[in-house]
């Protein structure tokens, strides 16, 4: 977290920024979230952003925390505060403070919220994506709204640990029938020996990615062949490349996938231009 934060109506320094032990995100993680990224000062995809926002919250009928212009304000204002110039802002909003109870409190409950940005390093993930990471796969075992970007994140937290300790970045979460959903943090892709792009549709068991539905329009501007289905492990371990989107990684090529190399275990050609040219896609919203 940068050293400013925004909590409930209230820019505060990094060590005054505290939550009420009874919000219902703290004790049910009765929630919702979003991270933007942060590009040379400007804030990207923030309208996509907001608006799943607003759908998350729907989805839990949450109440906005303060009207969506204010909010906008608040993204850039911590932004600014924190002189994040490359890197990350992040908000979440619960459904509030009340005596601990499953049922929901009472409809004038205030929703909390919190709005923390940081500074990341561009250079770090390009060098990164210069080389590649590994992912290894983990038997699905999330809830089936995974299309809520809900605070929610336990599967998601394990799952990446175990990634971490596997020496790799992330964990393809593989569904019952033998298909992978997506990652801990990220959706997956694949391009097969024929170079057709493949991504599992957003439909059922993934999180919409913004940077996924930004990466889609980057590749029909290419001309690519694009294919919205599910894909099994196997699948992507002889595909000749493979890949990965978040809002942090942006466009991340993956290399191995359970100590499997894929295609000649460097990045793919494909995989590098989309990352090459995601930003002609993206909206940018300056500071
Ligand atoms: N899938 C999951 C489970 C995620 O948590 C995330 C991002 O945090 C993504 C996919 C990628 O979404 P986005 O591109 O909007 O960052």
């Amino acid at each position: 977290m940068g050293r400013i934060a925004y909590v409930n109506g209230r820019y505060v320094h990094g060590r005054d920024a505290t939550v009420n032990v009874e919000d219902r995100g703290y004790q049910f993680a009765d929630g919702v979230y979003e991270v933007c990224e942060i590009r040379d000062g400007a804030l990207i995809d923030m309208t996509r952003h907001l608006d799943r926002l607003d759908r998350s919250l729907r989805e839990l009928e949450i109440r906005w925390p303060m009207d969506r212009d204010a909010l906008q304000i608040v993204l850039g204002e911590v932004a600014r505060r924190n002189r994040v110039h490359d890197g990350l802002v992040y908000v979440q909003v619960t459904r509030g403070v009340a005596r601990r109870d499953h049922v929901f409190p009472s409809a004038d409950t205030q929703p909390a919220v919190v709005v923390t940005a940081k500074s990341t390093d561009p250079q770090v993930f390009a060098n990164k994506a210069k080389e590649g990471v590994a992912v290894i796969t983990v038997p699905e075992n999330r809830w089936d709204r995974v299309d809520i970007k809900s605070i929610g994140l336990l599967p998601n937290v394990l799952a990446r640990q175990k990634a971490k300790e596997a020496g790799a970045a992330e964990a393809w979460f593989v569904d019952r029938d033998g298909m992978v959903t997506e990652g801990g943090a990220t959706n997956a892709w694949i391009v097969t020996p024929d170079g057709k792009l493949v991504t599992r549709p957003a439909e059922t068991g993934i999180l919409r990615g913004i940077t996924r539905t930004v990466a889609l329009e980057v590749a029909e501007a290419h001309d690519l062949q694009i294919e919205e289905r599910a894909f099994t492990p196997d699948e992507a371990k002889s595909a000749r490349e493979a890949f990965m989107t978040s809002a942090t990684s942006m466009v991340m090529p993956i290399v191995r996938i359970d100590g499997v190399s894929i295609g000649n275990g460097h990045p793919g050609i494909t995989t590098m231009a989309l990352r090459d040219s995601f930003y002609d896609k993206a909206e940018k919203t300056l500071l």
